[in-house]
C-alpha cells in the first residue's frame, strides 16, 4: 500500500471493466443462476406468490456495486447507537403521542397504531422486555462541490426487517464470482468481507428473546401476509432459529387474520396458541394498512401488544418507526435528549439529510410547502407506510402537495432528496437478459437492541446492498425497483 491511499489497498480502478465480454456474461448469468438455487437465493413468482413450489433467481447484480469503504464504515460504526436510540424513544409514550397528533387527524392506519399504543400505556407493559431487530438504510451522497462522499440515512426499519438472507448470499456469489473473474483471495477478503452474516444476528437475537421467555414449551409466533413473494428469505431465519434450538413445532406461521381466530389473551396476560405459551411474536407482516382487512386483524393486534409475549417490534417501536418520528428526531436537540453522551449523538446526526415537517398553515410551512413546489428535484413527499411504493417524487410529488389540504399534509413528512453516488453495473431478472445500466445504489446495516427500557444489549452485523437504475425513484426489492446486490468497498 503506498501511503496516503486507502487502508486496504482496494482501488475504484481495480474494479472489473464494463462492458464485460459476452461469452464472459453468459457464463455469469449461467453461474448465477444455478448459484441461487443451489443456496435458496430464490423469490416466488408474482403470479404464483402462495407457494414455493416455483420460485426464480432474485432479483441480483451480477457484480457487486462499489461503495467507498470508509461510508460503509461510518454506518457500521454507528448502528448500535441507532438501535439504542429507538430502543429508548419506543418507550417514550408521551413523546410518541405528540409527534403523532396531528398525524392521526387524517392517516387511520397511523391511527390504528397509536391506538393499541394508548390502550397499552393504559394497561402498563405487561412485558417489559423488548426486541428490535432493526435494518437501517442509507445512500452515499456525493457532494457536487467538493466532489467528497458522506454517509445519508434514508430510513430505519423495525419491522419486518428483511433481504438478509439474500444479502449473505449474494456477498458469498460475488466473492465467488470475483474469483471467477481471476482476482486473487487476499484481494476478495479485502474488497468483499466475508463476514456478512444477517440471518445469524436476526436469528441469535430471537433466540436469546426466546430463551429469555423461560419456558421451553413457548412458541415463536411469525406472523405473515396473506400473499409472500419473499416467502424463502423468511424461512432462511426459520430454519436457523430452528438449529439454534427452538422446537421445529414450536415455530408456528400465522397471517393476522388467522391471529384472531387462534390467539387468546389470559386474564394472566399470557398470549395461548392452541394451549401453549406464545414466548416472541416475530412480525414479517403488519406494516401497513393492507394487512389490516378489517377489525379484527387490529383486535388480533391489540391482543398481543396487551400481551406478556415479547414482541419485535413491539407497538412502540413500530410507532417509533414512522417517517414522522425520524423527522422530529432530526430536530434540534431530540436526539440528544435519548442519547446522552454528545460525541455518540453528533454520529448519528452526522448521518441525517434535511427533514421537514410541513404540519399546520403557519407561514413558514406554507413557505417550506412552496419550496419543494418550486424544486421538485430537491425533495421527497414521505406519507407514513413501509414497504416501498409510498413516496412521491417530482412532478407527482408537485401534484400531491398542491391538492393536500392543509391539515391533510401533517400526515406526510418532506425529505431532502438525495443524489447518491453513480456507478455501472448489470441488472439480472430471473426471464431476462441481463442489463448494464447506470445505477445507484442503498446500503442497509442489520442490529438488534434487546432488553429491558435503559438497559438494551445491542448487537450490529451483516448488510445489505440494494441498486437500482439512476433514474428509478422507489427501492425496494419486493416492489420490483431494486436488485440484491453486496458493496465492492474501496
Ligand atoms: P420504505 O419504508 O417504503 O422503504 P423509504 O424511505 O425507504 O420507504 O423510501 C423508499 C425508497 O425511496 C428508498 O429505498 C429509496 O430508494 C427512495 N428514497 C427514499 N428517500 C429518499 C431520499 N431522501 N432521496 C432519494 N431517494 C429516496
Ligand atoms: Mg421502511
Ligand atoms: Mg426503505
Amino acid at each position: 500500500m503506498t501511503s496516503g491511499g486507502p487502508p486496504e489497498g482496494i482501488l475504484l480502478a481495480d474494479y472489473p471493466k464494463v462492458p464485460l465480454a459476452e461469452e464472459l456474461i453468459t457464463k455469469l448469468v449461467e453461474d448465477t443462476h444455478d448459484y441461487a438455487h443451489a443456496n435458496g437465493l430464490v423469490m416466488r413468482t408474482r403470479e404464483a406468490n402462495t407457494s414455493s413450489d416455483v420460485c426464480q433467481t432474485c432479483p441480483i447484480a451480477l457484480l457487486p456495486s462499489p461503495f467507498p469503504r470508509k461510508i460503509f464504515q461510518q454506518a457500521v460504526q454507528v448502528q448500535d447507537i441507532i438501535a439504542q436510540l429507538y430502543h429508548e424513544i419506543a418507550y417514550d409514550y408521551d413523546f410518541l403521542l405528540k409527534c403523532h397528533e396531528n398525524v392521526i387527524q387524517t392517516d387511520p392506519f397511523t391511527k390504528g397504531l397509536v391506538d393499541i399504543l394508548k390502550a397499552v400505556k393504559e394497561q402498563g407493559l405487561a412485558q417489559e422486555t423488548t426486541l428490535a431487530i432493526q435494518r437501517s438504510d442509507y445512500m452515499c451522497h456525493k457532494d457536487p462541490f467538493t466532489n467528497e462522499y458522506c454517509l445519508r440515512q434514508i430510513e430505519v426499519n423495525n419491522i419486518a426487517s428483511s433481504m438478509g438472507a439474500h444479502a449473505e448470499r449474494a456477498t458469498r456469489l460475488h466473492r465467488r464470482t470475483f474469483a471467477q473473474l481471476g482476482y486473487d483471495k487476499e484481494f476478495i477478503d479485502k474488497a468483499l468481507p466475508e463476514d456478512n452474516q444477517p440471518i445469524a444476528l436476526i436469528a441469535e437475537a430471537l433466540f436469546l428473546a426466546w430463551k429469555s421467555f423461560d419456558n421451553k414449551n413457548a412458541v415463536v409466533l411469525v406472523v405473515i401476509e396473506d400473499e409472500n413473494m419473499n416467502q424463502i428469505d423468511q424461512r432462511h431465519v426459520e430454519f436457523k432459529l430452528e438449529e439454534l434450538g427452538v422446537p421445529v413445532d414450536q415455530i408456528v406461521r400465522k397471517t393476522l387474520t388467522q391471529c384472531y381466530e387462534c390467539l387468546t389473551l389470559s386474564p394472566e396476560r399470557h398470549l395461548l396458541y392452541s394451549g401453549s405459551r406464545i414466548a416472541i411474536v416475530y412480525f414479517r407482516s403488519g406494516y401497513g394498512p393492507q394487512h389490516y382487512h378489517s377489525d379484527r386483524e387490529w383486535e388480533a393486534r391489540k391482543r398481543m401488544e396487551l400481551s406478556d409475549a415479547i414482541k419485535t417490534p413491539w407497538i412502540g417501536l413500530q410507532v417509533a418507526n414512522t417517517k414522522k418520528t425520524q423527522q422530529v428526531l432530526a430536530e434540534d436537540g431530540v436526539v440528544e435528549r435519548y442519547i446522552g453522551d454528545p460525541r455518540q449523538a453528533a454520529s448519528i446526526r452526522a448521518t441525517f439529510a434535511g427533514l421537514w415537517s410541513i404540519e399546520g398553515n403557519d407561514p413558514l410551512t406554507r413557505k417550506m410547502v412552496q419550496g419543494a413546489i418550486s424544486h421538485p428535484s430537491q425533495f421527497v413527499l414521505k406519507p407514513q407506510l413501509e414497504g416501498g411504493g409510498g413516496n412521491f417524487y417530482s412532478e407527482s410529488m408537485v401534484n400531491k402537495l398542491q391538492i393536500l389540504k392543509p391539515e391533510e399534509r401533517a400526515a406526510f413528512i418532506l425529505m431532502e432528496r438525495i443524489h447518491p453516488m453513480r456507478i455501472e453495473n448489470y441488472l439480472l431478472r430471473a426471464n431476462q437478459e441481463p442489463v448494464l445500466l447506470k445505477c445507484v445504489s442503498e446500503l442497509g446495516i442489520y442490529g438488534y437492541a434487546f432488553g429491558k427500557r435503559g438497559e438494551a444489549l445491542l448487537k450490529t452485523g451483516g448488510h445489505l446492498l440494494r441498486t437500482k437504475g439512476e433514474t428509478v425513484d422507489e427501492g425496494g426489492v419486493a416492489v420490483g425497483a431494486a436488485v440484491i446486490d453486496s458493496p465492492y468497498l474501496f
